[in-house]
């Protein structure tokens, strides 16, 4: 494959999967024929992947399980269970990364495993807290910017099994009129506000009256500048995206402002480039011909993304469509998703061999949320200060905590981004894992050894990474390097042999008349 000229992910066509066979096209690229669909059960997912009479039952187990304690286990659209290998325990990808020690990326994203009950003791963080800052549906962190949350957390086209928020079956915040005209009155009353993030849950997955009622009523407001919709429906549910929907959006947020138009911009979702298919790529193009910008938070996650290759991949591959990758985020610490969790270390020394390889705006911004209301710190490669004792990132890679700094000058001493466990329940939760997939070395949770008095011992999987030299991560990133003996960064190298050929060449030949 040339991967410059055919660089979209293309995901089995729907035709071949037993389910929906017998879908016509029409009703594949209607949104609300995928909704009425959703994968919720295993039993729908077996005639979609391929499992083992022993997964099945593992599976089972661990949906029941998740349901006891008020989760709602497993929602997909048939679009993004489409885009799941036919064997997610063998999936097929780029040369040189590590296949064999892989899973699919969008099997883990979307399907509870057993490692969902494994590692519940989250350490010290507790998880954000969101109605401790809330007016209504108002929810503030920066003195300049508020997050309405206009949609239940239960709102979402498919799942994520790494979200932050827990799809309870009672949701977060009961989304009622009252609570939006109440954190509409907010953003109104506070002048400070010049910025708001429409979210959920999913912002597009709310009715089109709704959402329009919440355009129209944010364009009326004079000191507020820029109107950010999150959302994940063109990744998951890219047929949602559709001329109504942008129409109701570009004139709605702008219907009753005078002067200079809001400006709008949509922050998406994409963490593999599995993800990143011609539907998806159709989708960005629509939305940036109707005038709004793309933006893409990344989330890091171990076994999906931890790896420098694919999240260069991700990254341009986002940036060829038009999507601009704007955060790599920490994986937040939760019950139950632990194991999905890369150390800060691992994080920063990615970015930093990616710095030579991806310009600016095609590079995210590594930051992690502090839970409780801390508000993004930022984790750059250069932020050495940022650990706690040590000088160097290299030798301390899988250290499991950092001192870390907010926006707003706090030190949170020993920020902790990983799960806890003892050795004996980290032993059978790898146990237990290997078992389910069908072999060892593909779960590799990092995750603080504590002892019974909670006193740390080691991190798990603590590895460093091997020197790359540039020539060697060219090969690793997909780079065509056509001549090897052509310097990378200096021509300087080979002056003499360069002036030498100039002279000769026609360049030299040519007149200096411009
Ligand atoms: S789309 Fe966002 S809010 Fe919804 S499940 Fe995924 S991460 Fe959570």
């Amino acid at each position: 494959m040339n991967y410059k000229e055919d660089f979209l992910y293309k995901p089995r066509h729907f035709k071949s999967i037993e389910s929906w066979k017998d879908v016509t096209e029409k009703e594949w690229y209607d949104s609300k024929w995928q909704l009425k669909n959703i994968v919720t059960t295993v039993e729908e997912l077996e005639r979609i992947i391929k499992l083992t009479p022993y997964q099945v039952e593992e599976l089972n187990k661990t949906f029941e399980e998740l349901k006891h304690s008020g989760i709602r286990p497993m929602r997909i659209t048939p679009y993004y269970a489409s885009l799941m290998s036919y064997d997610p325990f063998h999936p097929e990808m780029l040369p040189g990364e590590k296949s064999m020690k892989r899973l699919d990326p969008i099997f883990w994203q979307c399907v509870p495993t057993p490692a969902n009950l494994l590692f519940p003791n989250t350490g010290k963080e507790r998880a954000m807290e969101e109605t401790s800052r809330s007016f209504g549906i108002a929810y503030q962190r920066y003195p300049n910017r508020v997050a309405l949350l206009v949609a239940a957390n239960t709102s979402c086209a498919s799942y994520c099994v790494h979200c932050q928020r827990v799809k309870s079956f009672e949701g977060v915040i009961d989304i009622n009129l009252n609570e939006i005209n109440k954190g509409l009155f907010y953003v109104s009353y506070n002048k400070n506000i010049d910025e708001v993030l429409v979210t959920g849950g999913d912002a597009l997955m709310i009715s089109q009256e709704r959402l329009r009622y919440i355009l129209e009523e944010l364009s009326r407001i004079p000191h507020l500048r820029v109107i950010r919709i999150a959302t994940r429906v063109p990744v998951v549910l890219p047929m949602a995206i559709t001329d109504e929907l942008l129409e109701l959006i570009k004139i709605s947020a702008n219907k009753h402002s005078n002067g200079i138009e809001k400006y709008v911009y949509f922050m998406t979702h994409i963490n593999h480039y599995h993800e990143i298919t011609k539907d998806l790529a159709d989708a960005i193009k629509k939305i940036r011909e109707y005038g709004f910008t793309v933006r893409n938070q990344t989330v890091l996650l171990n076994h999906v993304n931890d790896y420098y290759k694919t999240l260069a991949e991700t990254f341009r591959r986002m940036f060829w469509i038009g999507v601009h990758p704007y955060y790599l985020l920490q994986c937040h610490k939760e019950k139950g998703i632990a194991h999905f969790i890369t150390p800060i270390q691992i994080g920063k020394i990615y970015i930093r061999h990616l710095q030579g390889w991806l310009s600016g705006v095609a590079k995210p911004v590594y930051a992690a949320n502090v839970e409780g209301g801390g508000g993004k710190i930022l984790l750059m490669p250069s932020g050495h200060n940022t650990l706690n004792t040590f000088d160097s990132l290299e030798d301390r890679i899988s250290e499991s905590y950092a001192t870390v700094y907010t926006w707003d000058g706090r030190e949170i001493y020993q920020y902790e981004a990983l799960g806890r466990a003892s050795r004996e329940e980290f032993d059978e939760a790898v146990y237990i894992m290997d078992k389910f997939i069908g072999r060892k070395g593909v779960f590799l949770p990092k995750i603080i050894i504590v002892d019974e008095d909670g006193n740390h011992i080691e991190t798990t999987n603590r590895s460093k990474l091997p020197v790359i030299s540039n020539i060697k991560k060219s090969e690793l990133l997909g780079y065509e390097l056509n001549d090897v003996n052509m310097p990378l960064i200096n021509p300087a190298l080979i002056e003499n042999e360069l002036n030498e050929l100039y002279k000769n060449s026609i360049y030299s030949k040519y007149g200096s008349s411009l």
